[in-house]
């Protein structure tokens, strides 16, 4: 027997912009239900009235068989009186504030695709092609409720065809906001560094411009893209110099995954991240017999390789070049340009043409890179394809603004148990940057409608972002220690609740004590932690300046293990210095000068790389220890080297790695393989880590540990600690969703304040 019933339902999540209304209606109408959907404050809303089985069904579908874009995160229904209709309609917008998720942005799905490249299509090769299960989303959005007058599609008015199909409820290109075609939607153009427009088809001329090696900036989704034929080596060559760009490693994007495989060896995980919808830049191992620029990626064993993510990409390289340099269109140490006017000044002498558009970017966002470790992906740069996407946190909490820290800079808003990570800003070094953060800050706040009760903080005085909050008023401010904020942040990603500890091994971050902190093992929860145990300290030759110089380090970790004498090794980094010199150094050293100790793991690993000849002075930070970790691959087996664990007064335990710094010079000058001395040495810094971990877990118990830092963003240690301590039985937590660097540090610092019993 059958009986009718009406349901309400309410679904929260990312549910608004991506098709949600009409797969609602289409279901409806095949479980036969009559009742309406319509976008909601906080999601979508429905009632839906039919036989009882089939309403089981319908419910269950809305899960199973959501549209790609769409993330469920809520879904409550409640029997309601059943009422007369026998349609099913989709309801206008309540409109109103609006506090829903905001689907980031996506590549181009298969549907529009084949119409790309389908003669016989009205859109056939039309570089803006989209549908409500692709294309843009949050760099277009200006305002809330997503509706195409709160998008940058605003000033485009709908030809006839194109608004059929938006007011279609069985069209795929229903409601979808960027709908449009070559008849009425954006347009491309291609002119010279000068503005001059360049005759005949903007597309196949910028083909034949970047096939005769000329350097192209193209705008993409979040900003401009510099592009060059990547098999081009005096191109390439080229735009390093005028980028000013000497050795950082530069970005690939190549036309589909059998392209990357001549270049690249990725394995089967490796491809799925690259082919995702998200269409990050993935490292991936590089091939030795590739035919590409050897510019592209000095002294690097990998290749960052992403996808065409928006149809113009696609339509430049399908069956034109087996790969582009795809590098932000910016100099240096600038946030990537993204406005029109502004890119035409900042790229004019970097860029010989601009592919460009009439559609504007409101929200700057680089491509987001990631590496895989362990099967799960391991963010280096969180930003196009997941910002503003929400990490779900282990409770509800008061509404928090984050700044975040100085490098890698990103923030976060909390909702309830929602955490909005921004896209990756940059490095607060310049006004530029931190301008960047603001205007960021100050949209996410409008188009998520939150409003902060608090605003949590760096401890370090100097960071711009600290001053910035320092600046606000009328609102509390929460200062949080780094190292905590890095442990919290892979607390709340991973749901941990509780008493854990944390391996933090990152670069520096401001200590309790006022020194630098980077080697820090930490035991706590979000409410407070205590300080168990750090790498030996060691002085900072000059502060800053030993970040650019790592052979600083490594007459530091020299001296610390052979006293004066360290300056008498026959290594051509000391053999370079002058006596004046060694005797400056000894005298910093020894007196610090200018000189702040420091327990940076991240300085350690510059310090071995100096030593062991990968470079004295690095072009960008972590370079160093990324060009020796790409040694220590080449390296064989071998035991590793000594290290000693000591209690200091203050009762926290110390990680003395000087022995390990005698045997490896010892093992160096008997002419030991410098790949296998790496490959011990990121070995002994596990084994050293899980020893500590070990004299915690006697003394208090606990066998949960935490990593996070941005030295993890190292494969080989990550993947050596995990292992060790797994095999004593650790329950070992690591970074999946957010970058386990300082990009990752606004979440943890959010968390923290949303729990503090500070008073708003
Ligand atoms: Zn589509
Ligand atoms: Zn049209
Ligand atoms: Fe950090």
């Amino acid at each position: 027997m059958t009986y009718t019933r009406r349901i309400r339902c309410d679904i929260r999540g990312i549910v608004q912009g991506v098709g949600f209304r009409p797969f609602i209606y289409r279901l409806a109408r095949r479980h036969e239900l009559s009742g309406w959907v319509c976008n909601s404050s906080g999601g979508v809303i429905l009632e839906a009235q039919g036989e009882d089985a089939a309403l089981h069904l319908f419910v269950f579908a809305i899960r199973a068989e959501a549209p790609p874009l769409a993330v469920i995160t809520a879904l409550e229904s409640e029997e309601i009186l059943a009422s007369c209709g026998d349609e099913f309609i989709i309801r206008e917008s309540k409109g109103g504030e609006g506090a829903p998720e905001i689907s980031p942005d996506w590549d181009v799905c298969p549907d529009c695709l084949r119409e790309l490249f389908d003669p016989a299509d009205r859109r056939f090769l039309y570089p803006f092609i989209t549908c409500t299960n692709c294309g843009p989303r949050y760099s277009i959005i200006t305002g809330t409720p997503y509706d195409r007058p709160l998008t940058t599609m605003a000033p485009f008015v709908m030809c006839p065809l194109c608004q059929g199909e938006y007011y279609d409820p069985a069209d795929r290109r229903f409601h979808a906001q960027p709908n449009g075609c070559p008849l009425c939607g954006p347009r491309l153009t291609l002119t010279d560094s000068g503005g001059e427009q360049v005759a005949g088809d903007p597309l196949a001329q910028a083909i034949r411009l970047l096939a005769a090696g000329k350097i192209l900036a193209v705008k993409g989704t979040g900003g401009y893209h510099l592009a060059v034929d990547a098999t081009n080596d005096g191109a390439v060559r080229e735009l390093r110099r005028r980028k000013q760009r000497d050795e950082k490693p530069f970005a690939l994007m190549a036309p589909g995954l059998m392209e990357i495989s001549r270049f690249a060896l990725p394995d089967p995980l490796e491809e799925r991240l690259i082919a995702s919808p998200e269409r990050p830049i993935v490292l991936v191992r590089r091939r030795d017999d590739h035919n590409l620029s050897p510019a592209v990626a000095p002294a690097n064993g990998y290749f960052g390789v992403m996808l065409p993510s928006t149809p113009l990409q696609h339509l430049l390289l399908r069956e034109n070049f087996p790969a582009l340099v795809m590098t932000s269109g910016n100099l240096s140490d600038e946030p990537i340009a993204f406005r029109d006017e502004d890119a035409r000044q900042r790229l004019g002498i970097t860029a010989d043409f601009f592919l460009t558009h009439d559609r504007s970017i409101q929200t700057r966002l680089d491509d987001s890179v990631l590496r895989v470790f362990q099967g799960n992906p391991l963010f280096l740069r969180r930003s196009r394809g997941y910002a503003p996407r929400a990490v779900p946190l282990p409770a509800g909490q008061r509404s928090v603004l984050a700044v975040g820290a100085e490098l890698k800079g990103a923030i976060c808003l909390t909702r309830g148990d929602r955490a909005f990570l921004s896209q990756h800003i940059g490095d607060l070094k310049n006004p530029e940057t931190l301008a960047s953060l603001e205007e960021t800050t100050t949209h996410l706040k409008k188009i998520l409608a939150i409003r902060p009760e608090l605003v949590a903080h760096d401890l370090h005085p100097d960071y711009l972002s600290t001053r910035w909050a320092q600046e606000m008023t009328g609102i509390p401010l929460v200062g949080v220690q780094h190292h905590h904020a890095h442990l919290a942040s892979c607390m709340a990603e991973n749901g941990v609740e509780g008493e854990v500890m944390g391996i933090i091994f990152d670069g520096t971050g401001f200590g309790l004590d006022g020194t630098v902190w980077g080697g820090e093992f930490l035991v706590g929860g979000y409410e407070s932690f205590r300080r168990a145990g750090h790498i030996r300290q060691v002085p900072l030759p000059g502060g800053d300046a030993a970040v650019r110089e790592p052979f600083r380090m490594a007459l530091s970790w020299l001296r610390e293990a052979f006293g004066p004498a360290a300056f008498e090794l026959p290594l051509p980094f000391i053999a370079s210095l002058s006596e004046e010199e060694k005797k400056l150094f000894d005298r910093m050293i020894q007196r610090g000068i200018n000189s702040p100790l420091t327990s940076s793991c991240g300085r350690l690993f510059d310090g071995v790389a100096a030593l062991l000849g990968v470079r004295s002075a690095v072009s960008y930070e972590g370079q160093a220890a990324i060009e020796l970790e790409g040694m220590a691959e080449q390296g064989g087996e071998r035991p590793p080297f000594s290290f000693a664990l000591d209690a200091t007064e203050s009762g926290c335990l110390c990680l003395d790695f000087s022995e390990m710094i005698r045997e490896l010079m010892e093992a160096l000058l008997a002419g030991h393989h410098r790949g296998t001395l790496a490959r011990a040495f990121h070995d002994t810094v596990a084994h050293g880590a899980v020893e500590l971990c070990a004299a915690i877990r006697q003394e208090t118990g606990l066998e949960r540990v935490l990593l996070s830092g941005g030295v993890f963003q190292n494969r080989l240690l990550a993947e050596r600690t995990h292992d060790l301590l797994a095999a004593r039985n650790f329950q070992v937590f690591t970074h999946r969703l957010v970058p386990p660097n300082d990009g990752g540090v606004a979440l943890g610092q959010a968390v923290i304040a949303g729990r503090s019993r500070i008073c708003a």
